[in-house]
């Protein structure tokens, strides 16, 4: 576990790294299909090699004396990405990388899987995308259409569509939840190339968060090996998406930390364009700023939980409630403080109030949230005491 003194260094690091990311983030926005231009870039170097374990040839992102810090745990994740965040949340999500495959790579793939996966970062930057939503079916996501249909050979053949996927239109590989038949253990995980026949991706128009370039991808007739069916070493329990739900437990508090790293920006921002303010408008930030405090103190301790016990992401999905409403509220708050003209006067205001809409829908609604929240609550892993 890091001490607080090393947390402290660790996000000193990662805020160094995130204002790179600012320099660059306006105008990413502006041309999302500009990113891979940066890719050279150190601080997109450093994103892509996140979350490569050692034993698979990863390196530290921050050593802080014989400590090395692989973005591996979820508190390091949580501290690393509120600091990319507050430095551009939409570039750090397009960046080359493990992502949010890497959580579930690292928890249900096998070693050979872990292998070719790890092993393409090493080589050059490079990009993966995560593919559970359709078109139809997003927070209901046990009721996804996209198929893959088993052959006598062990292999499988890919039919169907997925929607809102980050970065699908850039990435060389990623993974694809798809029924392989109609039992509840039937969502299965596979690690899809996107070279092979019968892939295709196009950028969708989107106003938040605009440089992950969401994708609709199409699969028609698509071959999967065998050995593409991600933990095919595990029980089909363990595995598929039952596997995959335990692993979205540690995404979340990164989730959050994107919403709080925005939110914080807005905040800092705003007090830095205006000095005066009115009785009220003082009442606000004071309260504004301590929900920032409460949010990281939140999501900090549902990440330490979560690396000791999967079981504990009720928390999680507390943290992801308050920092996506926050990061909504302090957008406006800045937005309104600073006058009519503000969206237009202030580019980077404009920016961080339309990323902040979009974690409201990364990783679980707010209502999706609140379901999970309150089946810790009526199964007693949740207590009020
Ligand atoms: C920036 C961004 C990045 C994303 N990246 C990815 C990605 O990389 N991969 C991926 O697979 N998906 C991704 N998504 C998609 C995201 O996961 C879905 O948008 C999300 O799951 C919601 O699904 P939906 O949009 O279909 O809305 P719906 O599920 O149709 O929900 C619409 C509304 O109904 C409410 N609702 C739905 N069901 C219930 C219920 N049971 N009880 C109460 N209320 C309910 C929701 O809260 C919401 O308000 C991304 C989305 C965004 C915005």
């Amino acid at each position: 576990m890091i001490t607080p003194e090393k947390l402290q260094i660790f996000e000193q690091e990662m805020r160094a790294v995130g204002e790179d990311l600012r320099e660059f983030g306006l105008l990413i926005d502006e041309c999302p299909d500009k990113l891979p231009l940066y890719s050279e870039r150190p601080s997109l170097h450093l994103i892509n090699r996140m979350m490569i374990p050692p034993e698979f040839g990863g390196e530290p992102i921050v050593t802080i004396g014989s400590e090395k810090y692989y973005g591996l745990s979820c508190i390091e994740r949580a501290a690393a990405i509120e600091q990319l965040a507050y430095g551009d949340a939409g570039v750090f999500l397009g960046s080359p990388g493990a992502s949010m495959s890497g959580i579930i790579i690292n928890e249900l793939a096998d070693s050979q899987q872990k292998e070719r996966f790890y092993s393409r970062f090493l080589k050059a930057p490079s990009w993966t995308f995560f593919a559970l939503s359709e078109p139809s079916k997003g927070s209901d996501a046990t009721a996804i259409q996209t198929k893959a249909l088993p052959n006598l050979d062990g292999s499988f053949i890919l039919n169907g569509e997925k929607y809102f996927i980050g970065n699908g239109c850039r990435a060389d590989m990623g993974l694809v939840f798809a029924q392989t038949n109609q039992t509840p253990l039937g969502i299965q995980v596979f690690l899809v190339d996107t070279s092979v026949a019968g892939f295709n991706a196009v950028p969708l128009d989107t106003m938040g968060v605009r440089a992950v370039q969401l994708s609709h991808l199409t699969f028609a007739n698509l071959h999967i090996k065998e050995e593409q069916v991600l933990g095919k070493h595990l029980s089909r329990a363990k595995r598929g998406f039952w596997g995959a739900l335990q692993t979205f437990h540690r995404m979340r508090p990164g989730v959050a930390a994107l919403a709080l790293g925005v939110a914080q920006a807005a905040y800092n921002y705003l007090l830095t364009q205006r000095r005066n303010f009115n009785t009220l408008e003082k009442h606000q930030l004071e309260q504004l700023e301590l929900r920032l405090i409460m949010t990281r103190s939140l999501i900090r301790y549902a990440a330490m939980e979560i690396d000791t016990d999967t079981n504990k992401g009720y928390l999680a999905s507390l943290g992801k409630v308050q920092a996506s409403q926050l990061a909504e509220e302090v957008t406006q708050v800045a937005i309104d403080c600073l006058g009519p003209g503000s969206m237009y006067e202030h580019p980077l205001l404009n920016k961080w109030y339309r990323d902040a809409r979009a974690f409201e829908f990364m990783e679980g609604t707010t209502n999706i949230q609140k379901v999970n929240l309150f089946q810790a609550y009526i199964t007693g892993k949740m207590s009020y005491a």
